[in-house]
């Protein structure tokens, strides 16, 4: 899948470019900026060294700085440290609706 197709992927299962810890928006332009803020990164929901998936479903766009931050933590162990509340991973839709022509 290319970057852009996954990108839109995501932000179009979980509501747009928006982090999905601190729902900073982010350009969808900015694809892994060096070290700015608002810049867009893809992160491993459950880090692949805690045994997650390298599948969509464990797939969130996030923004550089929670990225950083969350690093090989358990979603759940670092959103408490941060006193985040994360949103519950949506299930898989069965079929990818094709309402979008483009
Ligand atoms: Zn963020």
């Amino acid at each position: 899948m290319k970057r852009e197709t996954l990108l839109h992927t995501l932000a179009h299962r979980d509501g747009g470019y928006v982090c999905r810890y601190c729902k900073r928006p982010l350009d969808p332009t900015s694809y892994n900026w060096n070290n700015r803020a608002g810049s867009l990164t893809i992160d491993h929901y459950v880090p692949l060294s805690a045994g997650g998936s390298d599948e969509l479903d464990n797939m969130v766009l996030s923004c550089r700085f929670c990225n950083m931050d969350k690093g090989a933590k358990l979603p759940i162990q670092w959103s408490s440290e941060r006193g985040i509340k994360l949103k519950k991973m949506k299930p898989r839709p069965s079929k990818p609706r094709n309402k979008e022509s483009k």
